[in-house]
């Protein structure tokens, strides 16, 4: 099976994030996107984060109905700081068969080469780099750092932009501000009971 994997924090979900998760689906064959909630991501450690649970809850809500949509909960099971490279090593490990695609948003390209182990990053996987801007994508460095080999595991897609953060939810939730129509009802439902972001 082809299958995506979708890595962030996700604190909440939002509809940028299901619209790029979609158009991959689409554009790149996929047969599932795996939904992967940080346990603790490295680049955000002096940050706030909703507990694990919460987070995957709400990417539960989002997804239901969806059958080719799935959360994987292996970062949150597992101790300490969640890196990519150990994430896909997994998968790879229990799924051998898996054709893994790893789904980045398009600035995530330009900085690749500064992840742990990249070169071991696409032995396991091929890049995914959804472009929500207008011009084409910056490639030169990923080019310079990774040849014409790494280009053979980019794929480039495109998708209209939807301008939602989960840092702006977050800020609107604390202000008493609305989210209608930002992220599914059900986790404005689920951020309102469990009372987030207040
Ligand atoms: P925060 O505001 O807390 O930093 P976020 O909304 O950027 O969160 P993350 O969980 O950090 O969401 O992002 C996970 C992935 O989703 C990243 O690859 C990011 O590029 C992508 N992403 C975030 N917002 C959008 C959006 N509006 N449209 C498409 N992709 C998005």
């Amino acid at each position: 099976m082809r299958i995506g994997i979708y890595g962030g924090t996700f604190d909440p979900v939002h509809f940028g994030h299901l619209l790029a998760a979609e158009q991959c689906r689409e554009q790149c064959s996929l047969d599932e996107v795996w939904f992967v909630p940080a346990a603790t991501p490295p680049h955000k450690t002096t940050k706030d984060i909703s507990p694990g649970e919460n987070r995957a809850e709400m990417l539960e809500l989002a997804i239901a109905g969806h059958s080719y949509f799935r959360v994987d909960r292996r970062e949150l099971d597992r101790e300490g700081y969640s890196y990519t490279v150990d994430t896909l090593t997994d998968i790879h490990d229990v799924e051998p068969t898996h054709e893994l695609f790893l789904l980045l948003g398009g600035d995530s390209v330009i900085d690749f080469e500064t992840w742990r182990e990249p070169v071991k990053i696409l032995q396991f996987a091929t890049l995914v780099a959804v472009n929500r801007g207008r011009a084409p994508l910056d490639l030169t460095s990923f080019r310079r750092r990774f040849g014409e080999a790494g280009e053979q595991r980019l794929l480039c897609i495109e998708m209209p932009a939807i301008d939602v953060s989960a840092t702006d939810i977050r800020n609107r939730v604390r202000d008493g501000r609305s989210i209608r129509f930002m992220t599914p009802r059900g986790v404005e439902e689920y951020i309102n009971e469990h009372r987030l972001y207040r």
